[in-house]
C-alpha cells in the first residue's frame, strides 16, 4: 500500500492537467516534493531504557508561501505517507488561497502506548531534530491524527527555547494560553459544515430528509456529527477504530460524545449499556458503515478507506471527505460511473488549515479575534471557494475533485510562473 500513495496522489494531478493551461515546467516541479527529511529521535523511556523513533518532515512546495501542515503520530507513518499528505496540503492551501505552500510531518509511533512524559520528550525531541528546517516564515506545524493542542504547545515551547525567543508562529493549533486561536480545535468540522450547507441546496437535499454515516469519531468526525445533528440531519451511524453503531431512527450524538470521552470507544459505550443505550441500535464494523444505505457518507479517519475492493458496496449519494485521501483514484473513477458525488478532501477538510492561517496572522499581529470573527471569516472563505469549484465543475463537466485540483493548479501555476526561472 505504502508505495502507491504518492503515485495515487499524482494521478489526480494528471487528471486535472488536461483542464489547465500552465507551463510544463510548473507541472514538472509539482511532481516531486521539494524537501524530505527523515530523523531518528532518541527518547529516554520511563523505565530508563532508550528508544529511537523515526520522524519525518516533508516540505512539498513553498512557492506560495512557507510550508504548512500537521504532524501525525501513528504506527503506520512512513515517508511515502508523509509525502502524500504534504502534496495534499500544497493543493489544499492553494484551494483556499492561503499564503502557504504544503508540508507535513509525522512520527512512527502508537502514542496510546506512551506515558504523558514520554510523549512530551518525544515531541520535544522531534523539534530538536527538525528545528533547522522549520520556522514561522519557513515551515509551520499543526495538529493531525493523534496530535493535539497540548503537543503543539510543547513543540512551540521547544522551538522557542532553541531560538531563544518566543516564536508562536512556528506552530498552529496551540493551547489558547500559548497563542492558539479560538475556534481552531473545531475548525476542520466547522469548515466542512459550511461546505456541506453550501452544496446540499444545489441538490435540493433538505437536512431533515438527510441521513448521515460518519467513519471516525475523533476531534473532526465527532464535532461534525454534533453540528449536523443540531441542524436537523439524521446521523444514523458513527464509528471509531474499534467499530461502530447504527440506528435507523438516528443516534443521540451528544450523549455518545460525552460517553466516548470517558470510555474506550463507541462500541464499548453501547455494549456496556450506558444511557445512550436507550436507542435500539446495531453494532457494526467500519466496512459495514461504509456500505450503509445513507444519503451522506463521511470518511473522517484515515486514507485509503474507499478502494477498488469495497467501492461497489457503497450506496451513499454523496461522499464528503473529511479525512485526507480516504478514496483511492481507482475507486474515484468507479464512484463517478455510479453517479455518486465525491466532495474532495482538499476542499472539505480545509477549515482546519484555514483557521491555522488565522492563528498565524493573530500571532504575527498580536491582536486576537473573537469566535464570531474567526467563524465569520472561515464561513466566507469556505463558501466562496466551494462556489468557485462548483462553477468549474459545472462549466467543464468534471468531478468536484478534478475541479478542485484545477482551481489549485491555476493558482500554483501562476505563482510558479511569477517566480520565473530561479533554478
Ligand atoms: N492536519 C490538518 C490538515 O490535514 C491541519 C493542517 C494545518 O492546520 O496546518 O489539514
Amino acid at each position: 500500500m505504502s508505495n502507491s500513495l504518492l503515485a495515487d496522489a499524482g494521478t489526480r494531478l494528471q487528471d486535472a492537467m488536461k483542464y489547465v493551461s500552465i507551463s510544463e515546467d510548473a507541472i514538472e516541479r509539482l511532481k516531486y516534493p521539494k524537501f524530505s527529511l527523515n530523523v531518528s529521535i532518541p527518547v529516554r523511556m520511563d523505565d530508563g531504557s532508550l528508544k529511537i523513533f523515526q520522524g519525518y518532515r516533508v516540505r512539498y512546495d513553498d512557492t506560495r508561501g512557507p510550508g504548512k501542515g500537521g504532524v501525525r503520530y501513528h504506527p503506520n507513518v512512513c515517508l511515502d505517507e508523509v509525502q502524500s499528505l504534504a502534496f495534499w496540503m500544497t493543493f489544499k492551501c492553494a484551494v483556499l488561497n492561503l499564503p502557504f505552500g504544503g508540508a507535513k510531518g509525522g512520527i512512527t509511533v502508537n502514542p496510546k502506548t506512551l506515558s504523558k512524559l514520554e510523549l512530551e520528550r518525544l515531541s520535544r525531541g522531534y523539534i530538536d531534530a527538525i528545528a533547522d528546517f522549520i520556522g514561522p516564515d519557513v515551515d509551520i506545524l499543526a495538529p493531525d491524527v493523534y496530535t493535539n493542542a497540548m503537543i503543539m504547545g510543547w513543540m512551540m515551547d521547544q522551538y522557542s527555547i532553541i531560538c531563544r525567543k518566543i516564536s508562536p508562529g512556528v506552530v498552529t493549533g496551540k493551547p489558547m494560553t500559548m497563542g492558539g486561536s479560538i475556534g481552531r480545535d473545531e475548525a476542520t468540522a466547522t469548515g466542512a459544515f459550511f461546505a456541506i450547507q453550501t452544496i446540499l441546496p444545489k441538490f435540493e437535499q433538505l437536512p431533515q430528509e438527510t441521513t448521515v454515516a460518519i467513519q471516525g469519531f475523533g476531534k473532526v468526525g465527532a464535532v461534525l456529527a454534533e453540528l449536523l445533528a443540531k441542524s436537523g440531519y439524521k446521523v444514523v451511524a458513527v464509528s471509531d477504530s474499534l467499530g461502530g453503531i447504527y440506528a435507523k431512527q438516528g443516534l443521540d450524538i451528544h450523549s455518545i460524545r460525552q460517553h466516548k470521552l470517558s470510555s474506550q470507544g463507541i462500541k464499548a459505550v453501547y455494549c456496556e449499556g450506558s444511557v445512550c443505550n436507550s436507542v435500539a441500535h446495531e453494532v457494526i464494523t467500519n466496512q459495514e458503515l461504509l456500505a450503509l444505505d445513507v444519503d451522506i457518507l463521511i470518511p473522517a479517519a484515515l486514507e485509503n478507506q474507499i478502494t477498488e475492493e469495497n467501492v461497489n458496496s457503497i450506496k451513499a449519494k454523496y461522499i464528503f471527505e473529511l479525512a485526507n485521501g480516504p478514496t483511492t483514484s481507482g475507486a474515484d473513477k468507479i464512484l463517478e460511473e455510479k453517479g455518486i458525488w465525491v466532495f474532495p478532501d482538499i476542499l472539505i477538510n480545509a477549515g482546519g488549515v484555514t483557521v491555522s492561517y488565522f492563528e498565524w496572522v493573530q500571532n504575527r499581529s498580536g491582536l486576537y479575534w473573537t469566535l464570531e470573527e474567526v467563524n465569520q471569516r472561515l464561513e466566507q472563505k469556505m463558501v466562496a471557494e466551494t462556489e468557485q469549484i462548483w462553477s468549474i465543475s459545472q462549466q467543464q463537466s468534471i468531478s468536484m475533485r478534478t475541479a478542485a485540483y484545477v482551481h489549485a493548479l491555476n493558482r500554483l501555476g501562476e505563482a510558479l510562473s511569477a517566480k520565473g526561472t530561479r533554478d
